[in-house]
C-alpha cells in the first residue's frame, strides 16, 4: 500500500503544530460571531441544550486522536460530548469498543461512564455550524484550539480524520502542507518516524445510509489505527470481514 513518498518523508522530520496558543478549550469563547449567534439561538429554543463549545472527550494520553468535524445539532451541541446523542456516534462507538478503545458500545450522555482507551476524539470545529457546514474562515479561528490540544498530546502516534475539513484541519493544526497529503478514504500518511495520519470518510448519517463507508470499511481503517499506534485492536477483527 505504501502511499509515502519519498520526498514527504525528508521533508518532515518533526511535528510542530502551527500555532501555540496553549489553550485547547474555552467554553466561553465566541469568536466566530456567527457561530456564537447561532448557539444563543439554540439556547432560546433548548434550554436544556449544552449549546456551546464542545470539548474533546477521551484519554489524556491517548494513542489514537480521532479527528471529527463539528458538533451536531441534536447530538454533541445537545449532550455536550463529541458523537454523543445523533446518528454519527452510532457507528463510531461501536467500532471504537469492538477494536477495544472504549468500554461500551454506546455513548448516551456525557454523564454515562463511558470512557475511552487510549483514544480521544477531538472536533475540528468545537461549536455547532448551521446545516451541519462551517466556514473556512470558522475552520481557522477554531485551529488554534486544535494545534494547542495535539501539541499537548505528546503521547499520540495516529490521527484518524474522519472526512476531508477534519483532514485539512489537522494538517493546517500541525503545520503541514495539504498538497503533500491528500485525502482519501483508507489512505496512510507517514508524517514522520513515529505519527500517522490515517483517513476515513466521515461517519455521517448521509454516508452510512449511501453506503459510502460501510460497517466493513470503518472497522478495517479502525483496525489499521490500531495497527500503526501499536494496539492490539483485538476486537476489530472479528468484524473486518466484508458486509
Ligand atoms: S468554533 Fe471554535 S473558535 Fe469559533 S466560536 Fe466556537 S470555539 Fe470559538
Amino acid at each position: 500500500m505504501e502511499r509515502l513518498r519519498a520526498e514527504q518523508r525528508l521533508r518532515v522530520t518533526e511535528l510542530r503544530p502551527a500555532r501555540t496558543l496553549n489553550v485547547a478549550y474555552d467554553p466561553g469563547c465566541t469568536r466566530c460571531p456567527r457561530l456564537a449567534e447561532f448557539l444563543a439561538r439554540t439556547r432560546q429554543r433548548h434550554p436544556d441544550y449544552w449549546a456551546r463549545p464542545v470539548p474533546s472527550f477521551g484519554a489524556a494520553r491517548p494513542r489514537i486522536v480521532i479527528v471529527g468535524l463539528a458538533p451536531g445539532l441534536h447530538g454533541a451541541n445537545r449532550t455536550g460530548r463529541p458523537f454523543t446523542g445523533d446518528h454519527a456516534g452510532l457507528l463510531l462507538y461501536q467500532t471504537l469498543y469492538e477494536a477495544g478503545l472504549a468500554s461500551r458500545a454506546q455513548s448516551h450522555s456525557a454523564q454515562d461512564g463511558l470512557r475511552l482507551i487510549n483514544a480521544r476524539i477531538v472536533n475540528t470545529v468545537k461549536c455547532v455550524p448551521p446545516g451541519n457546514k462551517p466556514l473556512p474562515l470558522e475552520v481557522r479561528h477554531c485551529n488554534s484550539y486544535l494545534a494547542a490540544e495535539l501539541q499537548q498530546l505528546r503521547s499520540a502516534r495516529v490521527y484518524l480524520a474522519l472526512g476531508r475539513i477534519a483532514h485539512e484541519g489537522l494538517l493546517l493544526a500541525l503545520g503541514l502542507r495539504r498538497a503533500a497529503y491528500p485525502f482519501g478514504h483508507g489512505r496512510e500518511h507517514q508524517l514522520d518516524a513515529t505519527h500517522w495520519l490515517i483517513d476515513s470518510y466521515h461517519c455521517s448519517r448521509y454516508n452510512t445510509a449511501t453506503r459510502r463507508l460501510t460497517s466493513a470499511m470503518f472497522v478495517k481503517v479502525v483496525a489499521r489505527a490500531c495497527e500503526r499506534a501499536g494496539l492490539p485492536g483485538a476486537r476489530a477483527s472479528a468484524r473486518a470481514a466484508p458486509d
